[in-house]
């Protein structure tokens, strides 16, 4: 009887008190997003004219470093080459949340004319090529400096500890570097303390800035790269008879392995095979001995993976028997599939809604593309969404193109969707 009693009157605080709480915090943190809004869009500029690509993001890891230590946050600098952690323990008790931004810019040559616009330009590979941010890197390193001043601000209010984990390297680290998430992973970026949850955003570029979109599931492929000989026997081009001829092999192949999506795989299972590269011959008049081909598969499953590879061996070994040549086949497996935790995305989708408006929150479709984010999401649930970036009545190019164009009012949005769902995430004790 007593503890029913008891659980009567927590019930009714709780109904009395609580959406109290909620709306205290909400005017918090929106208070905390407009007095920091002009520093954040400032460290953005400064990121964006001074973009560094994968593995040497030094000036913007001192940048990130330096603003958590001047917030009072505890940094760990250095982790996977140029990663940074920060540890903001808030005043209450609760769980500890991650949340993740990736850091790198691209070898791409800016065109357009924001004032901030990048002139940077670096050795690549061996090549001399403008940098870059063409992903809106700077805008998910802008955002999350923002999120952590806000929070550092009502540390007073945050139930647990908030990691906040700035990556290196998430478009892949240079040939012959290991990097990214991968790498922060090993190097037990999500332990001590391990969080409960892993949180991330990417600017969408055909998305205008006030809205944001998600994908409750599977939201970003697996990247897969592959490399495939088919080996043949050069001769003379006007005697192909003692030829085995390797390009009329490949051509074959190229064209048996659009069948892998269309005919083996299940019709509703999504894939992409794509050759990127078909490489063999040196003159017109001789039939070569060998030629390259190489490319990409998307897919969202084991199964599906597996079912991939299976079926470009047999493709490989089947066309190139009958010819009597032979191949070799080198498939890797690179980034997982981000599939968004289904159960944690239905318990934070309203605190953006209430954030941002129900009406600027919307569901979007899976994408092909990569991301490495799914690292951490593997460690622990993840949930990554989509930030709406471009100014309303313009367009900007597409991601990795030189007119990509993030605006800058996209940035108090970020800070304040991502804060409000950590701070409801956290009162909630975890994921429900
Ligand atoms: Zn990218
Ligand atoms: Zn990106």
């Amino acid at each position: 009887m007593r503890n029913k009693h008891r659980m009567c009157i927590l019930m009714f605080s709780f109904s009395v008190l609580f959406p109290v709480c909620v709306d205290a915090d909400d005017r918090k943190i929106e208070k905390a997003v407009k007095k920091y809004t002009t520093s954040t869009i400032e460290l953005r500029h400064q990121i964006h004219q001074y973009p560094e690509l994968g593995n040497r993001e030094f000036k913007t890891a001192e940048l990130v470093a330096n603003h958590l230590k001047s917030l009072g946050i505890e940094v760990q600098t250095g982790v996977a080459h140029t990663g940074v952690i920060g540890i903001l323990k808030g005043d209450k008790p609760g769980p500890v949340v991650a949340v993740r931004a990736d850091m790198d810019a691209l070898p791409v040559t800016e065109d357009t004319d924001l004032p901030f616009k990048s002139t940077v330009r670096t050795t690549y590979l061996g090549n001399d090529v403008g940098v870059m941010h063409a992903c809106g890197h700077d805008i998910h390193t802008s955002v999350q400096l923002g999120v952590a001043s806000v929070l550092s601000s009502i540390r007073k209010e945050i139930h647990g500890t908030v990691k906040f984990i700035f990556q290196p390297a998430e478009e892949g680290p240079p040939p012959g570097e290991e990097g990214g998430a991968d790498l922060m992973v090993r190097e037990n970026t999500m332990e001590n303390p391990r969080p409960v949850a892993v949180f991330g955003l990417h600017a969408l570029a055909s998305m205008e800035a006030g809205n944001i979109g998600y994908t409750s599931g599977p939201a970003f492929a697996a990247v897969d790269h592959f490399i495939a000989k088919v080996k043949g026997k050069q001769a003379h081009g006007a005697r192909p008879e003692e030829s085995i001829d390797p390009v009329v092999m490949a051509s074959e192949v190229v064209t048996a392995f659009q069948t892998i999506r269309s005919r083996s795989l299940n019709p509703r299972e999504p894939s992409v095979v794509t050759v990127g590269i078909i490489r063999g011959g040196q003159r017109f008049n001789i039939i070569p001995s060998e030629v390259h081909l190489e490319g990409t598969v998307r897919t969202y499953s084991e199964e599906a993976r597996d079912g991939v590879e299976n079926r470009m061996n047999q493709i490989l070994k089947g066309i190139t028997s009958a010819y009597g040549g032979s191949y070799e086949l080198d498939y890797d497996r690179g980034t997982p599939a981000t599939i968004n935790d289904p159960k944690l995305t239905a318990q934070v989708v309203p605190s953006l809604q209430r954030a941002i408006g129900r009406e600027n929150v919307m569901e979007v479709p899976p994408t092909m593309g990569g991301e490495d984010f799914s690292f951490f999401a593997n460690v622990v649930p993840g949930f990554y969404y989509r930030l709406g970036m471009v100014k309303p009545g313009t367009v900007s190019g597409g991601h990795h193109t030189p007119t990509f164009r993030a605006d800058d009012s996209c940035i108090p949005i970020g800070m304040k969707a991502m804060s409000t769902l950590i701070i409801d995430f956290m009162k909630s004790g975890g994921l429900q």
